[in-house]
């Protein structure tokens, strides 16, 4: 691609000539990590794990991120398309429940390209777990491709998605990216044993110090697709351990139960159902090792 608009960055690198994007990648696909992962949602991690596949590089890049060592300096191994191939297809015959692409926005074109030609021989679906900040027009490259999509929906107020994540226009472009998600996939299906076969759900991440615009993400979510269709997985898992120390410092401390239980309150008003962490999970322990 000789000037890359995949993403809302809309940067133009030229990945012809292997140019950095501001997603901090050039030409080639980079994986960190590729495993089994038991820490996803109970119907996406099952009794058998996650096929999950860490791709490094992303292109909206938190401040807080607990993956910033791969996503901020793009660390990992280099794979052509085959060899994408070649490793999704044996992840999925090692018996994990699902393939679970993580942050492999950036690399949309690529992977798209890669399921076409592997999903005639997936049992399996095939999650795309992204920061939600998507275009729709990149989306539809999957459509048929992916079965369940797993999008953060982070903040609402543009100040917090500018300061945190440098993405004033985060929360227009993922209205329009879970509006284009749902359109693919419809409302959440499940099997026989509990585990997820088809649909989304949305991970929003409780931040200290931003109740009110967690409320507001909820209200917002609600009002872009029914409740009833997704399922929301609300997290508590924020860590200070990866915020610089000069972020601001509501962001140098973690959520509390009070703020985190408001949220909850807030979730089930609105009629969501899905899934809550434990005040357990606010811990680097919970971050994967990356063997880059
Ligand atoms: S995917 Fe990367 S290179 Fe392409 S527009 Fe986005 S930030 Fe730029």
């Amino acid at each position: 691609m000789a000037a890359c608009m995949l993403c809302p960055r809309r940067c133009g690198a030229d990945r012809t000539a292997r140019e950095t994007g501001a997603c901090h990648t050039g030409g080639d696909i980079l994986i960190a990590r590729a495993a089994p992962h038991h820490f996803e949602e109970p119907p996406i991690s099952g009794t058998r794990g996650s096929g999950t596949v860490f791709f490094a590089g992303c292109s909206l890049g938190c401040i807080f991120c607990q993956n910033a060592s791969i996503s901020r300096h793009a660390a990992g191994k280099i794979y052509d398309e085959e060899e994408l191939a070649e490793l999704l297809l044996g992840l999925a015959k090692s018996g994990v429940h699902n393939l679970n692409l993580v942050t492999a926005t950036h690399y949309t074109d690529r992977v798209a390209r890669v399921l076409e030609k592997i999903k005639p021989q997936l049992q399996i679906p095939v999650v795309w777990n992204s920061s939600g900040y998507e275009s729709p027009e990149t989306l539809r490259l999957l459509e048929g491709l992916v079965d369940i999509y797993l999008p953060d929906f982070k903040y609402v107020d543009p100040a917090l998605s500018k300061a945190y994540s440098g993405a004033s226009d985060y929360a227009d472009i993922a209205i329009t990216a879970l509006w284009e998600m749902h359109r693919q996939v419809g409302a959440v299906r499940f099997d026989e044993n509990g585990l997820l076969v088809r649909g989304v759900v949305v991970r929003h991440l409780v931040l200290p110090g931003c109740r009110a615009d967690s409320a507001a993400v909820l209200d917002t979510v609600a009002a872009t697709v029914p409740a009833a269709d997704i399922r929301l997985s609300l997290m508590r898992q924020y860590t200070p351990d990866f915020a610089p120390r000069t972020a601001p410092k509501n962001l140098l401390r973690r959520t509390t139960t009070f703020e985190y239980e408001q949220v909850l309150k807030h979730a089930l008003a609105l009629g969501f159902e899905g899934f809550t962490q434990g005040k357990e999970a606010a811990t680097a322990a919970f971050t994967p090792d990356f063997d880059v």
